[in-house]
């Protein structure tokens, strides 16, 4: 009997294959081995240990250029644990000592080492507990002569995995075996591995409770990211429904590759200015890249991640230099390092707080560690004068943070010049609006800045009070609850008052199922990830602003429970894809 499980639809699509049970974690039992056989144990023991390098080492050659930098390094990492005594030592010495298997001496060495992580509440070290579990089930795997996770089996091929989670590298690799999609218990819209699935174009749905309790290995599953849906077992009907609108999702990506080389532009002639979010200088090369007229948002802070020393001046002058050249022309938006919450870079930072969301975060620590903040802005000034750079400000929630940050910038401009420093005079600076304070003083900062940029995934976890990266409450993260539409308003409001572009650069900026709100609301500015900057031109390309205008000025105006979806559904209801 077929069974439907949901979950949160994270990257769209629609895959059909058979599902393959990824468990995370592995059951251990103890039994004695006899002196004689000590010798073998701890061998068999040193080979799973060495299969797991091989199989990690071919994992890092394998990962597709292109890649966040920061999967390499957690391979690193793992690689590193590998080569640890504490992990490889330890558990052959008490398999001799207790005359245990390998199994249950690796389990020993884990509690022991996972007790000491825990006992530190550091974020930062919690993080690297994960990781020594990563690493100890990748050894008990191949103990057990069962890993199939990413030992490169084409058994994975065309399948739907699904997992307890799944970390950025491990859905990478699943990537490279040509998985059909996946699902896991837990996870968020947001989290790395998510927004990974959306730029590898991998279906994906999260948050499935009971995914690997309900679903068999190798039972027939159809996947829909879109509607982030499940169904295990389906019936005839069904399943020829869901082969109907495979391929219609295919024939619609065909289409949308085709408009790539035209204009952004409504039906009533409004020209609308699509830019893409990067990570990393190579996400510039990505192909679909071409649809962005700039880089609205790099998040730099991908470049100071899993490292013990931040980079210096000349490497972020390289780095951002290299960008500016690829870029050709472009305009790029240079965020300023965006650390602290999830976002920790090492342990330096990673102090322990009861709300790290609230805490020492972006324009807050930058401001507080003043060397780190002076040396990014001096890299950024000084690759100013190769192209056409602007520089803008994450989670500022007060003007005194940005009057503070204008000074620091002109003192650094007024260091360059004295050091015979060549950068450009006139680089515009913009302040990112992902604070609620911020949007409802838009006005204010408006009138000190070049441009806002509206940042809806911070925007809304701190609107609604709930935890961005939190699967608990993913239920309540809403882009269209009233009182973000109006934050967002008021921010559109405020910038076109004052007569400086305002643009939207969170998620919901690359969700073609807000297009047209946004642009009913006089948004006109998008930057998202380049994957999605096709179907979001698609929709700009067959609305009418004049038109959706009134439209949503009366749906902002009408909020009342269920009101909201409905019309936005209303709107979109003449879209063709
Ligand atoms: C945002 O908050 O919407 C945003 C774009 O910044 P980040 O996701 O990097 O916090
Ligand atoms: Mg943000």
């Amino acid at each position: 009997m077929s069974l439907l499980l949901s979950g949160i639809g994270v990257s769209r699509g629609i895959a059909i294959g058979k599902a393959h049970l990824m468990r995370g974690s592995v059951e251990v039992v103890e039994s004695a081995i006899p002196t004689h056989l000590l010798d073998d144990e701890i061998s068999r023991f040193l080979r799973a240990v060495d299969d797991a390098r091989s199989q990690l080492h071919a994992l890092r050659e394998h990962i597709p250029s292109g890649t966040s930098v920061d999967i390499a390094s957690f391979i690193e990492t793992h690689l590193l644990m590998l080569n640890d005594a504490t992990l490889c030592n330890t558990p052959a010495e008490l398999i001799r000592e207790l005359h245990c298997n390998a199994e249950w001496a690796l389990k020993l060495q884990r509690d022991a080492v996972v007790s000491v992580f825990e006992a530190m509440e550091d974020p930062y070290l919690r993080t690297r507990r994960e990781d020594v579990d990563h690493v100890v089930n990748r050894i008990l795997r191949n103990l057990l002569g069962r890993d199939q996770r990413d030992s490169g089996m084409p058994a994975l091929k065309d399948t739907v995995v699904l997992a307890d989670d799944l970390t950025p590298a491990e859905a990478v690799l699943l990537e490279h075996q040509g998985i059909a999609a996946f699902a896991t218990e837990s996870g968020g819209p947001l989290s790395h591995t998510a927004i990974l699935s959306r730029s590898m174009e991998i279906p994906a749905v999260v948050g499935v409770h009971g995914v690997q309790q309900y679903l068999h290995d190798g039972e027939l599953v159809i996947l829909d990211g879109l509607q982030g849906v499940l169904i295990a077992d389906p019936d005839e009907q069904t399943l020829a429904l869901y082969r109907q609108r495979q391929q219609a999702e295919w024939q619609r990506r065909a289409e949308l590759a085709c408009i790539a080389e035209q204009p952004a532009i409504t039906l009533d002639a409004v020209p609308v200015n699509l830019q893409a979010n990067i990570e990393l200088p190579e996400d510039v090369n990505a192909s679909g890249f071409d649809n962005a007229s700039g880089v609205g948002l790099y998040r730099t802070e991908f470049l100071f991640m899993n490292r013990a020393i931040p980079p210096g001046e000349e490497e972020q002058f390289d780095c951002y230099r290299a960008v500016i050249d690829a870029l050709n022309g472009k305009p790029l938006t240079i965020r300023t390092l965006d650390i602290g919450a999830d976002k920790q870079v090492d342990g330096r930072h990673g102090r322990t707080c009861s709300n790290p969301a609230l805490g020492l975060r972006a324009i807050r620590l930058c401001l507080k560690d003043q060397p780190l903040f002076r040396t990014q802005l001096r890299a950024i000034l000084r690759a100013s004068s190769h192209g056409p750079v602007r520089i803008m400000i994450p989670m500022l929630s007060t003007t005194h943070e940005l009057h503070q940050t204008l000074t620091l910038l002109n003192e650094t401009r007024n260091a360059l010049q004295r050091e015979g420093y060549a950068f450009a005079p006139d680089v515009e600076i913009g302040g990112m609006i992902e604070v609620p304070a911020a949007a409802l003083t838009a006005a204010e900062f408006s009138t000190h800045l070049d441009f806002l940029s509206i940042g809806t995934n911070d925007l809304i976890q701190y609107t609604l009070a709930i935890d961005r990266v939190d699967d608990e409450v993913n239920y309540l993260y809403d882009p269209l609850h009233p009182a973000v539409l109006r934050l967002i308003k008021m921010t559109i409001d405020a910038g076109n008052q004052a007569g400086i572009p305002v643009a939207m650069c969170g998620e919901m900026a690359g969700d073609p199922r807000y297009t047209r709100l946004l642009l009913g609301m006089g948004l006109t500015e998008f930057s998202m990830h380049h994957t999605s900057l096709s179907e979001v031109k698609n929709v700009i390309n067959q609305s009418d602003i004049s038109k959706l205008k009134p439209l949503v000025d009366e749906l902002l105006n009408n909020t009342r429970a269920g009101h909201i979806p409905a019309r936005i559904d209303s709107l979109n209801s003449n879209l063709t894809e």
